[in-house]
């Protein structure tokens, strides 16, 4: 039996977790839950799983939710105290951190330091912490498995090669609902449309972040990162169809991916189980029905949020940190009605060009560019 606990249970990847969980019965138990507000959620999951211990961040909702779980035996935190709690909690073995946003860095070091495996879908740590989380887990010997899709199929395609140079990362997208439309095109979009995700179903911010390809810019941060490979060697490659999840080009030219059907508990899966695969109930792919796989070249001009990233990537220090934080505030306030679709990547640019700049940044100074990118924007926009 396999003890794990989750982090943003209530969310889209923390719900296939559970899903996971549901066709596993018999060898993962979910030992610790936590959520951001959504305590209707968390009661139903509490009940049904039964962990030792759930978190709302929200305080007045986590003194309902204790006050509606009485009859049954589990501690009800709330805040960091209650994220922390989480991640660290006794009987887990892994955390798998499927809660959004740079929220989540703090955590997933206090799993590490108490010697939890992570499965991780959140991208903001690796995208602006990873100088800190990748030492930190080698010193204390845990594993990082990617639950990101690429990523997931990236570390599948290096099964077994270990030691064998990577020439290349292919890293495919989807290119999104607006993929060929010009900037003037881009002018136009509204909220629902940006919504649409032709292949992939999510949480609001990362359709969003796919739609501006800013998700791919994250992507190649979070690889960097994973794989230890320089930015020159990270392609971005658009494959529409979303089939072949990603790829590596060995040094005798040899690529080795991995396809699937768009369904993130495959990754969520393997990474649960690693290294052993385990039977998925779901859909299988058919190649019949695929039929044809087309490749083509980004366009980093209209969609300049991915060229962005690779700025900020190798600017480095805690420019993946203003990359990430203008992201996520020009998201909101795009979502709110407040700004056009194309302000997105210009907030991102100025918001890296004028915050502060800071070397090998610690935690608290990653923190509070953070702060110091979202009262910028506040103050201009
Ligand atoms: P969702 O928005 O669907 O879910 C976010 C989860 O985080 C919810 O459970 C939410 O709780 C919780 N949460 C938010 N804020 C807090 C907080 N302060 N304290 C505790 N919990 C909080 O996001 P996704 O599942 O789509 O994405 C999660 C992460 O995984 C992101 O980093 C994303 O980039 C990454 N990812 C997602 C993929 C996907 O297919 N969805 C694919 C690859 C990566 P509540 O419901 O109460 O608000
Ligand atoms: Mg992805």
């Amino acid at each position: 039996m396999k003890h794990i606990a989750i982090l943003g249970s209530t969310g889209s990847i923390g719900k296939q977790t559970l899903n996971i969980v549901d066709q596993n019965k018999d060898e993962l138990k979910v030992v610790a839950l936590a959520a951001g507000s959504n305590i209707n959620e968390l009661e139903h999951q509490a009940r049904k799983y039964r962990p030792s211990i759930v978190a709302v961040w929200d305080q007045e909702k986590a003194a309902d939710l204790k006050q509606r779980l009485s009859d049954i035996e589990v501690d009800v935190y709330s805040g960091m105290d209650g994220l922390l709690a989480v991640a660290t909690a006794e009987k887990a073995e892994m955390l798998v951190t499927a809660i959004v946003g740079m929220i989540g860095i703090r955590p997933t070091i206090a799993a590490i330091e108490a010697g939890k495996d992570i499965a991780l879908a959140n991208k903001e740590t690796l995208v602006t912490a990873g100088h800190i989380i990748m030492p930190l887990a080698k010193k204390h010997n845990v594993r990082i498995l990617p639950v990101d899709s690429e990523h997931s199929a990236i570390f599948q395609s290096l099964n077994g090669e270990r030691g064998n140079k990577i020439d290349k990362i292919i890293l495919t997208a989807s290119g999104g609902p607006f993929r060929g439309k010009t900037y003037e095109e881009l002018e136009k979009v509204t909220v629902e449309d940006a919504l649409k995700h032709p292949n992939w179903s999510m949480g609001k911010k990362i359709t969003i972040d796919s739609s501006t390809m800013v998700n791919k810019g994250l992507e190649v941060m979070e690889a960097k990162w994973l794989f230890d490979v320089s930015l020159g060697q990270i392609e971005v490659v658009v494959h529409p169809q979303s089939i072949l999840h990603s790829a590596v080009q060995f040094m005798d030219g040899a690529i080795i991916g991995q396809m699937g059907t768009p369904d993130m508990r495959l990754p969520i899966l393997y990474a649960l189980f690693y290294p052993e695969r385990r039977t998925l109930y779901a859909e299988e792919l058919d190649l019949f029905s695929v039929g044809t796989m087309t490749f083509e070249r980004p366009d980093m001009e209209t969609f300049f949020g991915l060229s962005l990233a690779y700025d900020a990537a190798d600017a480095g220090g805690n420019v993946p940190t203003i990359y990430n934080a203008a992201n996520e505030k020009a998201v909101a306030m795009f979502l709110d009605g407040r700004i056009s679709y194309v302000e997105i990547p210009e907030i991102i640019a100025s918001s890296m060009m004028e915050v502060f700049y800071k070397e090998n940044p610690t935690l608290e100074e990653i923190l509070e560019t953070e702060k110091a990118t979202y009262e910028f924007i506040e103050s201009r926009w």
